[in-house]
């Protein structure tokens, strides 16, 4: 026997350690662009490995999840924010025997596509875009991944998997996109279920821990919450001893996503119990969801999600900075159209193609915060 494993045994060695609901890799759909398969990574490590290495991620460093107005290195950006919600997805997958390649790929990607300055620049981009078709977020980062990357001789895009583009699209395509969209059916596999609910336990367990730190969300209003008095009871008990309130509280925080994920992984090990897709196509057809909390767990996390809408992100201080940060973002959508020789070659170059809104607003979305400051500053600001 080879000391090295080749990807024919990997494969194999998937089949034999998944359940039979999960997506295996010698069981892909394929790509849009044919390929051969690599010698010894599956598919959806691959797929994996080219999102991380794709430009677009590079650029989730420098871009802002919750705009808090207080600059700080501590605080998450969309690249720290991804990592964390990729573990807790590769936790849920493996635990659940589902195929952790694939979901881990779901949640690298699933950023990519946001704009600087978060939902508000988001919402910018949809507005000035909207005779043009509109802007979003999910729509963006399947253009990205199929159309914008630019790295290999044969193809556009980093010619994902169908399975990876499926967990990308989420919620299917309204819009017109430049190669053919995954068809979806009633649910994407578990693999981008497991993705979903991973991203959301990432932001709310981050956005709470940054949210307290910067001040902006005072930690004595949390006890409304009963998540997080449940939480922080527990915790309090089990420490023997008076211990710093930062300690409390990054246990506090330990405390919540554990008992989410814990939560997930039982409600959904139920609801499999009693579904037992016989194979990801029966879970694709399935209606409701199959990865999912207790109804008790579900509420509780509605709850502390609507804290921080009302707390956190519609913050006056916040809100405020996002503002600013969206008129800056509309004014540089401005400039370029009235002045596009402004524009990067590479950026004109790509007018007589989807036209010159749509390439201004790839162009725009694809900056980071400091580097949007920075062209508005020599454009509009000199
Ligand atoms: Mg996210």
């Amino acid at each position: 026997m080879s000391p090295a494993r080749d990807r024919l045994e990997a494969e194999r060695d998937e089949l034999a350690r998944l359940a039979p609901w999960a997506q295996a890799s010698a069981e892909s759909r394929g790509r849009i662009h044919a390929e051969a398969e690599h010698a010894y990574r599956t598919a959806f490590a691959r797929d994996r490995d080219r999102v991380v290495h794709s430009r677009a991620f590079r650029r989730l460093q420098y871009k802002t999840q919750v705009f808090v107005p207080h600059e700080g290195d501590h605080y998450r950006n969309r690249l720290t924010h991804t990592l964390e919600g990729s573990q807790i997805a590769r936790t849920l997958a493996r635990t659940l025997r589902l195929n952790e390649n694939l979901a881990e790929a779901i949640v690298l990607a699933h950023d990519l596509g946001h704009t600087p300055f978060g939902h508000a620049g988001e919402k910018v981009l949809d507005a000035v875009m909207r005779e043009e078709g509109g802007f979003d977020h999910n729509r963006q980062t399947l253009r990205i991944v199929d159309w914008l990357e630019d790295r290999y001789p044969e193809f556009r895009g980093l010619n994902l998997t169908w399975e990876a583009r499926e967990g990308i699209l989420k919620h299917g395509c309204r819009w017109t996109h430049p190669v053919a969209v995954p068809e979806i059916g009633e649910q994407p596999s578990l693999e981008a279920q497991v993705a979903d609910l991973s991203d959301e336990i990432a932001y709310l367990n981050h956005d709470l821990d940054d949210g307290i730190r910067s001040g902006l969300l005072d930690p004595t209003l949390l006890s409304s919450c009963s998540l997080w008095a449940e939480t922080e009871q527990s915790v309090a008990a089990r420490l023997d001893r008076d211990v710093d309130a930062s300690i409390l509280q990054a246990q506090v925080i330990v405390g919540l996503i554990n008992r989410l994920v814990t939560d997930l992984i039982e409600a959904t090990g139920r609801a499999l119990d009693e579904a037992r897709p016989k194979s990801v196509e029966q879970v694709r057809a399935t209606k409701g969801r199959l990865v999912r909390y207790s109804k008790e767990t579900g509420n509780l996390k509605r709850q502390l999600k609507e804290f921080l809408y009302t707390h956190l992100y519609q913050h006056p201080q916040v809100a405020a900075v996002s503002e600013e940060a969206a008129n800056k973002l509309a004014g540089l959508y401005r400039a370029y159209s009235k002045a596009p020789e402004r524009l990067p070659s590479h950026v004109v170059a790509r007018f007589g193609e989807e036209g010159e809104a749509r390439a201004i607003a790839d162009y725009i979305a694809g900056m980071t915060d400091r580097f949007a400051l920075a062209e508005h500053e020599k454009l509009l600001e000199s």
